[in-house]
């Protein structure tokens, strides 16, 4: 507080000169980190470190060999830690308990736009993402996933109609998924290696959906979700890459997206809501303590967060689903590329071909 109010009377002596405004972290004796947060004065107004958080990140993985009945294997860490990951879906897609029956034909389709100013963005930041692109999506635009490939981006497979996984039958989630991976592959002409769930819907109900996803031919899965809420994760699950071996025998990979911890109380970062609605500095510190883990930070957007024009269209849901849905949407293109700037940002596939060749594993 003494420095504080140092540079106070500093600035006071400016005849009110705006201020380099900086937060100083202190992380442990001999390790300052400074956040800078605006103004332009040459003498920084030190703003006092957030509130202390020594139980925020302790993070000591659990490493489990369980994932309810299925064996599982920590892979090494790899080189690189981020990987940027995109949902491609409409404004519409959802699988909130509020939501209506809608039916897609009567409502206005924004996915294009969104999709190519998230392109545009990535090309800025020179990063490569994974696309999981939802089935219906680029069977009603057949011409947006070629568009995704040419910015050398990798195409993923986000199911058919953004059903929930729990509420679907093996047999229907196993042919609808094989339709969706045979219409990616046929229009990205690349191998499609990886499934995301809609709404991270592989929970303890729905593991069963590994096997399959690994019988149709993924070789990664970025579904289960290492923190548990109303409608989908796992508290319990790690949160770096591991390897899920099924009851047939069969191998899958699965990467989870990050998430900090309060103690035993878990909640997701860096993508969807997290990164909508948690401070950046939060988000920051996230990061850096995956990277000190060499634990890959994997963060998830949707074409929505990128396309301004559709923020006037709106669901008729319940107020805190509304909230979720929406809460923080406009912020994310400035945090994300806060979050971004100075790091290395690649896709799903590139960053486990470090640790495994993925061509080459046996599902
Ligand atoms: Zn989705």
């Amino acid at each position: 507080m003494r420095t504080l109010r140092r540079n106070r009377n500093a600035l006071a002596g400016q005849g009110g000169a705006p201020a380099l405004v900086v937060r100083v972290f202190r992380e442990r004796p001999g390790r300052e980190e400074i956040e800078f947060l605006g103004g332009s004065a040459r003498t920084p107004l030190l703003l006092p470190r957030p509130p202390s958080t020594p139980l925020l990140f302790p993070m000591t993985e659990h490493r489990p060999d369980q994932l309810g009945d299925l064996t599982i294997e920590m892979l090494p860490a790899g080189e690189r830690t981020h990987a940027m990951t995109v949902d491609v879906e409409d404004w519409f897609h959802n699988n909130f308990r509020s939501a209506p029956k809608l039916d897609p034909q009567d409502l206005p389709r924004r996915v294009e736009e969104g999709v190519d100013r998230l392109l545009e963005f990535l090309a800025s930041m020179r990063a490569r993402a994974t696309f999981f692109v939802l089935g219906a999506v680029a069977s009603d635009h057949p011409t947006l996933v070629s568009r995704i490939v040419h910015a050398g981006h990798e195409i993923g497979c986000h199911g058919m109609h953004h059903d929930l996984v729990y509420g679907q039958s093996p047999e229907t989630f196993e042919r609808e998924m094989s339709h969706a991976r045979e219409l990616l592959r046929d229009q990205s002409g690349q191998p499609v290696y990886g499934f995301r769930a809609p709404s991270w819907s592989i929970t303890r109900r729905s593991l069963w959906a590994l096997d399959l996803l690994a019988r149709i031919g993924f070789r990664y899965d970025s579904s289960v979700f290492p923190a548990a809420n109303y409608l989908y994760g796992i508290n319990r699950a790690p949160t770096s890459p591991y390897r899920v071996t099924t009851p047939s025998g069969r191998t899958l990979i699965e990467v989870p997206p990050p998430i900090l911890a309060l103690g035993p109380i878990r909640i997701g970062v860096g993508g969807g809501l997290f990164l909508r609605a948690l401070p950046l500095w939060l988000q920051r510190r996230a990061m850096r303590n995956y990277a000190r883990r060499s634990a890959a930070f994997i963060t998830y957007l949707h074409p929505r967060d990128f396309d301004p024009d559709s923020h006037h269209l709106r669901l008729p849901l319940s107020t805190l689903e509304q909230l979720v849905h929406r809460f923080g949407i406009r912020s994310v293109p400035r945090k994300l590329e806060a979050l971004m700037r100075g790091e290395e940002w690649t896709s799903i596939a590139e960053l486990l071909e470090r640790m495994i060749p993925l061509a080459e594993a046996t599902p």
